[in-house]
C-alpha cells in the first residue's frame, strides 16, 4: 500500500480524473514556461465526451491562463488511454507538445512519466495490520505514523482544506454548473437547525449541511480533498467537522482519526477499488462511509476490533450500490449520497459500540465482497451514465 498522500489528494473537483489530474498536470506544464506563453489543449476520449459537463476546459484555463484554447476532439478513436490529452505550449522559442494521461484517482502521467508511488505499507490487508498493531500494542494511527513519519504534517493540511471546503460550501450560493439547474442547499440546511428540537434532528441537519457543503464545492469545481474520491469527498469531513464542534476534539485527535480512516481507505484501494468506474458507487460512497465510521470510532477511543466493526458495517450495507450520475455530472445522486452516508457512518459507530462482540464478518471479507459485487455489476452501472437514474431521469 502506498502513502496516504496518494489517497488524500487536495485538488479541484468535481472529478479526480477529469479535473483534478488535468489541472495538476497543466500546472506542472505551466511551471516550465511561465506566464508569457499561449497554450492549445486538445482533449480526447472520455475527457472529450464528458469533459464539458465536468468543467475540464474551465479548470485547464484556470491552470494555464485565459489565453488558452481548449479543443474537444471526438473524432480520434485510436488513443493510448481513454483519458488522453495533449498540450501545445507556444513560446517565442517554438512550439512544444506534451502528452498527458489521466490515470484515475487524481494521478497522471506527463510525457510518459507516471508517478510511481513507493509501497510503504507492507501489510496486505486489515487482518495483517491488526495483527501487527496488537503485537506491538499500538493504535492504527500509530502504525501509519511509524510507516510515514512525516504524514502528520500532510494530514494537517488535509484537515485545514476539509474545514475550508465545509466553510466555503456553507457560504456559497447559486446554481451549480452543468445544466441541471441544481441550487446549492448547504447554507439553507444549516440555517434550518434553529427550528428543530430533538437532538437527533439537529445532528442530522448539521451533518447533512456539512456533507452538502463539501459535495457542492466539489460539484462547483472548488478545491476539495479526495476521501477517497472527489464524488465522495463530503462524507468524512462532514462527520469530523460535526464531532469536533460537538465534542471539542483537538486537531491532533482529528489528525489521528484521519490517519485511521486513511489506513482503512488504503486497504480498500489495495484489495478492491475506490473507483465508481470500476466497482460502482459502493466503491466510492461505501468506502467513504467505512473511512468515516472508522475515524469516528478512533475519535471515541474505541479499540481496534470496534474500529474494524464500524468500518465493516458501514460498507456492508452499501454493497451493490450503482454509479449512475445524471448527465455525467457529479450532482444527482452524488451530493445527497454524501449526506446520507455521513449519517450512516454515525449510525455504524453506535452499532460498533454495542455489537462488536457478536459480529461474524471481518472487514477483509466485506472488502473482498464489495470487489466481487463490483466486478459482477453490469458495466452500464459503472460511471457510464447509461443506466439507472441517468437513464430514467427526465427533466420536469
Ligand atoms: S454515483 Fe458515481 S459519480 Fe456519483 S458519487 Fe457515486 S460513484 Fe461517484
Amino acid at each position: 500500500m502506498k502513502s496516504l498522500k496518494e489517497l488524500y489528494r487536495i485538488g479541484v473537483g468535481p472529478s479526480s480524473s477529469h479535473t483534478m489530474a488535468p489541472y495538476a498536470a497543466c500546472k506542472e506544464i505551466k511551471s516550465k514556461y511561465g506566464e508569457d506563453c499561449k497554450y492549445v489543449v486538445t482533449l480526447f476520449g472520455s475527457l472529450s465526451d464528458t469533459g464539458k459537463g465536468h468543467g475540464t476546459d474551465e479548470v485547464i484555463k484556470r491552470a494555464l491562463g485565459e489565453n488558452t484554447e481548449v479543443i474537444f476532439d471526438k473524432t480520434r478513436t485510436e488513443l493510448p488511454h481513454p483519458n488522453y490529452m495533449q498540450v501545445v505550449a507556444k513560446t517565442n522559442k517554438g512550439e512544444f507538445t506534451h502528452e498527458i494521461i489521466s490515470l484515475g484517482g487524481g494521478a497522471y502521467s506527463l510525457d510518459g512519466n507516471a508517478p510511481i508511488g513507493e509501497e510503504i505499507y507492507h501489510e496486505k490487508n486489515f487482518s495483517e495490520i491488526k495483527e501487527y498493531c496488537l503485537k506491538k500494542g499500538i493504535k492504527i494511527c500509530d502504525y501509519a505514523y511509524e510507516r510515514e513519519p512525516d504524514i502528520k504534517d500532510y494530514l494537517r493540511l488535509v484537515w485545514k482544506q476539509m474545514k475550508a471546503s465545509v466553510k466555503e460550501g456553507l457560504d456559497a450560493k447559486g446554481i451549480l454548473p452543468g445544466g441541471l439547474e441544481i441550487e446549492r442547499k448547504a447554507g439553507y440546511l444549516h440555517s434550518q437547525i434553529s427550528i428543530f428540537h430533538p437532538a437527533e434532528a439537529i445532528e442530522n441537519m448539521l451533518v447533512c449541511s456539512y456533507a452538502f457543503a463539501v459535495a457542492e464545492q466539489n460539484a462547483g469545481g472548488g478545491i476539495i480533498v479526495t476521501a477517497p474520491t472527489c464524488g465522495a469527498s463530503g462524507v468524512l469531513p462532514a462527520c469530523l467537522e460535526y464531532m469536533q464542534n460537538k465534542k471539542k476534539f483537538s486537531d491532533d485527535k482529528i489528525i489521528d482519526a484521519l490517519a485511521t480512516a486513511g489506513v482503512i481507505g488504503n486497504v480498500i484501494k489495495q484489495n478492491a477499488s475506490i473507483s465508481g468506474a470500476e466497482c460502482g458507487c459502493q466503491a466510492e460512497i461505501g468506502s467513504a462511509c467505512s473511512m468515516a465510521s472508522a475515524a469516528l470510532a478512533a475519535l471515541h477511543n474505541m479499540d481496534i476490533e470496534q474500529i474494524e466493526y464500524a468500518a465493516e458495517v458501514a460498507m456492508e450495507h452499501y454493497l451493490g450500490l450503482t454509479c449512475d450520475p445524471i448527465n455525467g455530472l457529479v450532482q444527482i445522486p452524488c451530493i445527497e449520497r454524501n449526506a446520507v452516508a455521513a449519517m450512516r457512518a454515525i449510525n455504524a459507530l453506535s452499532l460498533a459500540k454495542f455489537l462488536t462482540q457478536t459480529r461474524k464478518i471481518s472487514f477483509d471479507v466485506i472488502v473482498h465482497t464489495m470487489y466481487e459485487t463490483g466486478k459482477d455489476m453490469h458495466c452500464s452501472y459503472r460511471e457510464t451514465s447509461k443506466a439507472g437514474l441517468a437513464k430514467t431521469y427526465k427533466k420536469a
